[in-house]
């Protein structure tokens, strides 16, 4: 049975397989490769995922989830009408969707999946994801960083060693890993990042640019008319990466105004995101102990990295030319796809090994003389230490007559442990005696699939006690995580073969949201028209309905998108601005 690989991101997710000896993307419903990450109920109160989810967003704010992979290992809980979804839930849900299309396309069941995650995720937000896949019937015995995929996909071991800097900048979150490769090895040698960045806050920064210069108060708008607001700045960020200038104008109540934005200004706007954008790629250099002479190529990676802003700013940093390895949105999946091949144990990648790194400190909590409240980070292993690992340190007693040592465990890389991620902690009784005269070895384990075994023996009495730790957020039983499962099971979830019937009527619908007067009414009668045609549930007046639909919805977008007008607008300023 064929393993897949998904790339499971905060904007869109992919699924790939390997096939016909290399690997290959997965299309979904509607023949596409992406799937945006969006979930919705609609008013029946059954689930929608992907695209017609993705059109829900902004008709129906309420009912619908995304970029919920910020909140995976945390305990928060997104409410779509009166039922609450954990982020994992919401990923479940996403994975589900992926492995139907992988079914429907390899025509065959599939249970196993390998999936990528963002190499600065915690321990808790790997394990959120592990549960995501097995409440989505995927296990998941290996989740990859997805700068070690997008590595695995650009290696060419034809073309010799190589040294490069994947910058993957998605929706969500940045992370920069310093690769070598050499002789069929993938070698993760540091990452770096900041998985609270990406190219969200570009949109956040352009609605705030547009509000400031048309007197908006942001935060005074109704969540609806901040998403339609975030929309639009996320439309004209992208025609920015098309022409040099995009244009930004909205009609409806309460946004009126508009806004001409060139890349040099969003440069100027949005400096601190820039200065946020060099900070882990200097610490990935710099850990990987790589200089930049001797770095071949740069491979820009995530759908951030079409902003031509993003790939101008990082030529001007590192002086060298940025490599194409075809398309940043698949490079990930195609690389987590070679990986689920390479764990099938597939003959033609038996050649190849990828080594994996820690991408976090972990230690220990010790006694700080300056103030005993505030304990001190002890580093067992440090980040970017290669795996598996197993690292051991020696710790004693700090008062007369300790009857136990307290062995804390900590991730993170703040000098005092109360800023950093506390993982558990374990109970090691010694004998009475003078202060550092008893104590303890501690060995950290850490394996490639993220699980630390934690083992601490006395010095003098050699007794052992040890734990192994996933982190906050995990705590299911097995009895928890089945009735989890079944209550995901019980939900009316839309069959994909009416996914595309549901996105023309969310369309429809955000369309008349964002239209006025004689629009809205030409696209009521046109969502009115389909609607019966649903109605009449003859498949052959529905299919062809829906094509006529579709045509006029996107004539009628394009009637209310007004960047056409924006670019013939700039022409003439053009030499201006210059
Ligand atoms: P990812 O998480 O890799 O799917 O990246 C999604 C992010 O890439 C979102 O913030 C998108 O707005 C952004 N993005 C996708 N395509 C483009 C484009 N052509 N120009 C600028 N940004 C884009």
């Amino acid at each position: 049975m064929p393993i897949i690989g998904i790339d499971l991101g905060t904007t869109n997710s992919l699924a790939a397989v390997w096939k016909e000896g290399r690997s290959q993307l997965i299309p979904n419903a509607f023949g596409e490769y992406l799937t945006p990450s969006v979930v919705s109920v609609d008013a029946d109160g059954s689930i929608l995922v992907g695209k017609a989810a993705r059109e829900r967003l902004i008709s129906h704010p309420e009912q619908s989830a995304a970029s919920f992979k910020r909140a995976m290992g945390t305990d928060q809980r997104f409410v779509l009408v009166d039922k609450a979804f954990t982020p994992e839930e919401l990923s479940a849900l996403v994975l589900r969707r992926l492995k139907e299309d992988a079914e429907a396309f390899l025509g065959q069941p599939v249970t196993e999946a390998v999936v990528s995650v963002p190499a600065y995720f915690n321990d808790a937000q790997r394990a959120a994801t592990k549960r995501a896949g097995m409440l989505a019937g995927l296990t998941v015995d290996r989740l990859i960083n997805e700068p070690s995929a997008a590595a695995l996909a650009c290696y060419d071991p034809a073309q010799g060693d190589a040294s490069f800097l994947v910058y993957d900048f998605g929706g969500g979150t940045l992370d920069v890993s310093v690769v070598d490769c050499f002789e069929n090895v993938v070698n993760i040698l540091a990452v770096s990042g900041d998985n609270a960045l990406g190219g969200n806050d570009f949109d956040m920064a352009i609605a705030h640019m547009y509000c400031q210069k048309n007197q908006i108060d942001f935060h005074a708008l109704n969540k609806e008319k901040q998403a339609i607001l975030l929309r639009q700045a996320e439309q004209c960020k992208r025609t920015l990466s098309e022409s040099p200038v995009a244009m930004m104008v909205l009609e409806l109540d309460g946004l009126k105004g508009s806004m001409a934005l060139t890349g040099q200004q969003l440069i100027e706007q949005a400096q601190t995101l820039f200065s946020r954008m060099r900070t882990p790629l200097l610490r990935a250099l710099k850990d990987s102990g790589i200089s930049l002479s001797e770095l071949q190529a740069v491979v820009p990676v995530g759908g951030s990295c079409k902003m031509p802003v993003v790939r101008q700013y990082l030529n001007h940093l590192l002086g060298q030319k940025l490599a194409n390895p075809g398309s940043p949105d698949t490079v990930v999946a195609l690389g987590a796809g070679m990986y689920a091949a390479m764990k099938a144990r597939e003959n033609s990648l038996r050649e190849m090994v990828l080594t994996d790194i820690c991408p976090f400190t972990l230690g220990v909590g010790v006694h700080n003389p300056a103030d005993e409240e505030n304990l001190l980070m002890s580093p067992i292993i440090e980040r970017n230490s290669a795996l598996p690992t197993s690292k051991i340190e020696s710790y004693y007693t700090v008062s007369d007559n300790q009857t136990q040592l307290k062995i804390q465990v900590f991730q993170g890389e703040a000098l005092y442990c109360k800023e950093n991620q506390k993982l558990g902690e374990l109970n090691l009784p010694v004998p009475p005696a003078p202060a550092g005269k008893e104590g303890a070895s501690v060995r950290f384990t850490y394996d490639i699939n993220g699980i630390l075994e934690v083992e601490a023996t006395s010095l003098s009495t050699h007794q052992t006690i040890s734990t192994v730790l996933v982190g906050k957020g995990s705590g299911l039983t097995e009895a928890q995580a089945k009735e989890r499962l079944q209550e995901l099971e019980k939900l009316k979830i839309h069959p994909r073969e009416q996914e595309e019937n549901r996105l023309l009527l969310a369309k429809g619908e955000r369309l008349w949201e964002e239209a006025l007067g004689e629009q809205r009414e030409q696209i009521a009668q046109v969502v009115q028209m389909f609607a019966q045609a649903l109605a009449s549930q003859e498949q052959g007046r529905i299919a062809r309905t829906r094509a006529k639909v579709a045509e006029m919805l996107n004539r009628l977008e394009e009637g209310l998108s007004l960047d056409e007008l924006g670019e013939e607008d700039y022409e003439g300023e053009e030499g201006e601005m210059e």
